[in-house]
């Protein structure tokens, strides 16, 4: 079965103002449509066009070693941009929200606060150099950790269970906040979707 490129959970509009429609809709029908094209050879190449992606992630080192970084770019590209879509939800009057219940209590007791945990997971995701991603994960010691990785690595690669994610490449915010990321981080925090969140680290 070919991996296809699965539908926003929202029309492209629906993040704004935060996050404008033209950006979603390039990020989603270019972007990510072309790493899940690219997938698809990758995988076919490699020999493991019959797994889950999450599978094939998780043991990138069974995969012969001149198929593997394919497999990792666009394996990574695909599920990171479909994590990343779902991770966020439309809020178009940008109050504070925050997570509550069991996550709130882990966030409080590894960071301080939801307010340090942001300030923490901000800062990683402006210092990132070049391409890639901000994370919050729940690391293979059981622990919460702000993390980042490089261009399309994948957390599930690492043996971290991901939480939340910002896409910090240039495509995902050049459109509207040109050159200054931190714009985009900052204002990315009014469409987290903190449901989700705690729905993954609920599992
Ligand atoms: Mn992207």
């Amino acid at each position: 079965m070919a991996f296809t490129l699965p539908p926003l959970p929202y029309a492209y509009d629906a993040l704004e103002p935060h996050y404008d429609a033209q950006t979603v809709e390039i990020h989603h029908t270019k972007h990510h449509q072309t790493y899940t094209d690219k997938l698809n050879d990758a995988v076919v190449a490699a020999g493991v066009q019959d797994k889950a992606v999450e599978d094939i992630l998780a043991d990138l080192d069974s995969i012969a070693e001149s198929k593997r970084g394919a497999v990792r770019n666009h394996g990574g590209g695909y599920w990171n941009h479909t994590f990343f879509w779902e991770s966020m939800a439309p809020n178009p009057n940008g109050e504070a929200k925050g997570p509550s219940g069991a996550l709130a209590d882990a966030i409080k007791q590894k960071f301080g606060s939801v307010d340090q945990f942001k300030e923490g997971f901000s800062a990683k995701a402006a210092a990132h150099f070049g391409s890639g991603w901000a994370w919050l994960v729940v690391n293979g010691s059981g622990e919460l950790e702000i993390t980042d990785t490089h261009d399309q690595v994948c957390p599930l690669s690492l043996g971290h269970k991901p939480l939340l994610t910002i896409d910090v490449w240039e495509h995902a915010y050049y459109l509207k906040f040109k050159n200054v990321r931190p714009n985009w981080i900052s204002t990315w925090w009014n469409i987290v979707n903190w449901k989700e969140v705690e729905n993954r680290f609920g599992k």
